[in-house]
C-alpha cells in the first residue's frame, strides 16, 4: 500500500478548489498521510512559470500525482510519458500519476466522473436526443461521457461555433456506440431544446459572474431532464427553473466528486468512499 501521498493541482485561479480537502480527508481515512497543494499560476510568485517547469519540479520533488485544470488540460498531454487511451481520444488530461521513477501517465477522470454522476443522479433518463451547451474544457469531457452513456443524438451549441463543430466531429470519429453528434448555431438552440429529451449546460452561465440561463427554459417540457456542470453555486438558475417545471435535474457536484473519487484511486490504488468524498465536498 502507498505509505503517503504528495499531490497537487496545477491551474489558474484555483485557490477555492474543494479537491485538495477531498483527497486529504480520504487519504487520512485510509491511513495514508496525504498532502495536496494548489499550484496556482495566478499567484504572483508563479506568474512567469511554465507548465513544463511546474511539472518537472513536481516530478523532482517526489510528487505522486497531479490534477491538471484550466488552462493546461490539453497542453500537458505533450509533456507526459504515457497517456491513457480515453484521455488521448478526447485530447484532455486532468489527472497525472507519477511513479517512483518519475514516469508520468495521464488520465481523464472528468469523463468517468460525469458519467458516474449521471448514472447515479439521472438513472434511466431518456437518451434519444440531448442538447449540450458549451464545448470548452468541461464540455469536451461531458460530450464524450454522454456518448459513452449511449446518447443516440447529441446536438452541441457554443458561442464559438468552431469549438462545437470540432467536438461533434471528434465524438463522431471515436464513438464506439455510433453516437450521432452535430453542432448548431445559437439561433437554433431553442428549437433544438424544445424537442430534446435532455439538456446539459457545460458553459459557465449560472455562476455568480455569469448570471442567467444558457437557454430559455420556457421551451422545456416536464419530462425533459436537465444537467448542469456548474457547482458554484450548486443550485443554478437553470436548475431552479427546470425543477419548478417538474423536470428531473442533476447538479455539478456529481462530476466534481466523482472525478476526485476516480483520481484518488489512480493516485493511491485504494477505492475512495463515495459518501465520505461527497460529504467533504459539501462541507465547505
Ligand atoms: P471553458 O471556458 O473552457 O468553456 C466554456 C465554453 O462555453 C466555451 O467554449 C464558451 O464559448 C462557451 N460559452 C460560454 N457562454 C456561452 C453561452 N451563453 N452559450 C453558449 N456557449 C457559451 O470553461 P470550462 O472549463 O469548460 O468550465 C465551464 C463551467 O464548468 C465552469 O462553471 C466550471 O466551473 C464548470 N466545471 C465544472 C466541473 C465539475 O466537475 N462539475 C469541472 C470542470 C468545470
Amino acid at each position: 500500500m502507498t505509505s503517503s501521498l504528495l499531490l497537487g493541482l496545477i491551474g489558474d485561479g484555483i485557490s477555492a478548489s474543494r479537491t485538495p480537502r477531498m483527497h486529504e480527508n480520504e487519504g487520512a481515512a485510509h491511513s495514508i498521510p496525504t498532502i495536496y497543494r494548489t499550484i496556482d499560476i495566478s499567484s504572483p510568485h508563479l506568474a512567469e512559470a511554465t507548465l513544463t517547469e511546474l511539472l518537472t519540479a513536481a516530478i523532482r520533488l517526489g510528487f505522486d500525482g497531479l490534477n491538471i485544470t484550466h488552462p493546461f488540460k490539453q497542453q500537458v498531454i505533450g509533456l507526459l510519458d504515457e497517456v491513457d487511451p480515453v484521455a488521448a481520444r478526447i485530447k484532455s488530461v486532468n489527472t497525472v500519476v507519477i511513479d517512483s521513477t518519475g514516469r508520468t501517465t495521464g488520465y481523464n477522470t472528468d469523463v468517468t466522473g460525469f458519467a458516474a454522476g449521471f448514472r447515479a443522479g439521472l438513472h434511466g433518463a431518456a437518451t434519444e436526443v440531448v442538447v449540450q451547451i458549451g464545448a470548452g474544457g468541461a464540455g469536451r469531457a461531458v460530450g464524450f461521457a454522454l456518448a459513452e452513456l449511449g446518447i443516440r443524438e447529441l446536438i452541441i451549441a457554443d458561442t464559438d461555433v468552431q469549438r462545437a463543430e470540432g467536438l461533434a466531429a471528434d465524438i463522431v470519429e471515436t464513438s464506439a456506440v455510433g453516437t450521432r453528434a452535430r453542432a448548431i448555431g445559437l439561433d437554433e438552440l431553442e428549437g433544438a431544446a424544445a424537442s430534446a429529451r435532455g439538456i446539459v449546460n457545460a458553459t459557465p452561465v449560472g455562476m455568480k459572474a455569469y448570471p442567467g440561463t444558457p437557454v430559455d427554459t420556457s421551451v422545456f417540457g416536464a419530462e425533459t431532464w436537465v444537467a448542469d456542470v456548474v457547482y458554484f453555486p450548486l443550485e443554478t438558475q437553470l436548475l431552479a427553473e427546470a425543477r419548478a417545471k417538474g423536470c428531473r435535474t442533476l447538479d455539478g457536484s456529481g462530476m466534481a466528486v466523482n472525478q476526485a473519487i476516480d483520481a484518488f484511486e489512480l493516485f493511491s490504488g485504494e477505492k475512495a468512499d463515495a459518501q465520505r468524498m461527497r460529504e467533504t465536498f459539501l462541507s465547505f
